[in-house]
């Protein structure tokens, strides 16, 4: 292996010796603080029998911390001008296979296949943040087997999926993630932890994979609509935002209906839904028909 990575002295020196230009549209804010390195390995509890899928390697930083702690390595990177680069940090390194991919396009499955016998893998990154949201939904809803995410985000977004309701940041995206996993925040970062300084604060989260979901649901993608629908237009009423969503076909009568079962007021709104009451609001009008 080249230098270790993950302070600003070899960061710098690595970019300016392959003379790599940041690009702002790929979210690049490379790590450069070792303890930070240190907290994403420790909360990822990867051992030498875990395979690690990670997003966006970067110059490597993360990926030689990685290459110490677990079995394998599998890296994912869009940047085609990051590739030589990282063919010299990671010299050596033989547990480490990088590919040059969008992580969008990339069939996970297949790499937990080819890399781990089909066993879950581990997902660890400093994730691009102009993708965040949809790189983990996907790692959540998807088909492949994965089942822990450690993942370097937002401050703002990693609250989110924290937060439950009576909060501003309660949405879709904390149903979302509180369905499929366990939200732990381990870390608060810093600006000055990257090169370039991004404008917000981040945070470091872990989504631990419920073996059961918390709440049982007959149709998990009914229920997903009528979330999606009823954040869509978070100030109305269930009964408008679910009564005018073109892609649900309730009527408002079933709606009420449904909500009274439920002891809601008519006119509650779905930020203030748990997720069990929205299991529970979906098995119902499942019931009435209509779906
Ligand atoms: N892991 C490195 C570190 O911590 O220093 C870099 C993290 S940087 C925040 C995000 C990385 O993701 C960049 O290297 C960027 O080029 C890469 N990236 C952005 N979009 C991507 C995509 N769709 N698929 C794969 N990699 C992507």
């Amino acid at each position: 292996m080249e230098k270790k990575l993950g302070n600003p002295k070899q960061t710098i020196e690595t970019i300016q010796k392959h003379g790599f230009m940041f690009q702002k549209k790929f979210g690049q804010n490379f790590l450069i603080d070792p303890h930070v390195l240190e907290k994403i390995i420790n909360a990822a509890g990867v051992t030498k029998e875990d395979c690690v899928l990670e997003i966006g390697p970067g110059i490597g930083t993360l990926t030689q911390y990685l290459a110490e702690t677990a079995g394998r390595v599998v890296a994912v990177e869009i940047d085609r001008n990051l590739i030589p680069i990282l063919e010299e940090t990671l010299e050596g390194l033989d547990n480490v296979t990088v590919i040059n991919a969008d992580i969008m396009k990339t069939d996970i499955r297949q790499i937990a296949e080819t890399y781990h016998g089909g066993k879950p893998l581990k997902v660890v990154a400093n994730l691009p943040y102009y993708i965040t949201t949809p790189i983990v939904m996907g790692l959540l809803e998807g088909d492949a087997p994965v089942d822990t995410i450690t993942v370097m985000v937002q401050k703002e977004v990693a609250e989110r999926m924290m937060v439950g309701p009576g909060s501003k940041d309660y949405g879709a995206l904390s149903l979302a993630v509180q369905y499929y996993a366990e939200p732990e925040i381990v870390a608060n970062v810093p600006p000055n932890c990257f090169i370039p300084r991004p404008n917000v604060g981040s945070a470091v989260i872990r989504l631990t994979r419920h073996a059961e979901p918390p709440v049982q649901v007959k149709h998990p993608k009914l229920m997903f609509q009528l979330i999606r629908a009823s954040f869509n237009q978070r100030r109305k009423t269930l009964q408008n935002s679910l009564g005018n969503a073109p892609e649900l076909s309730f009527s408002k009568e079933q709606i009420s209906y449904a909500l009274e079962k439920l002891g809601l007021p008519a006119a509650v709104r779905g930020e203030a839904l748990t997720l069990p009451q929205f299991a529970a609001l979906s098995d119902l009008l499942e019931e009435s028909g209509d779906f």
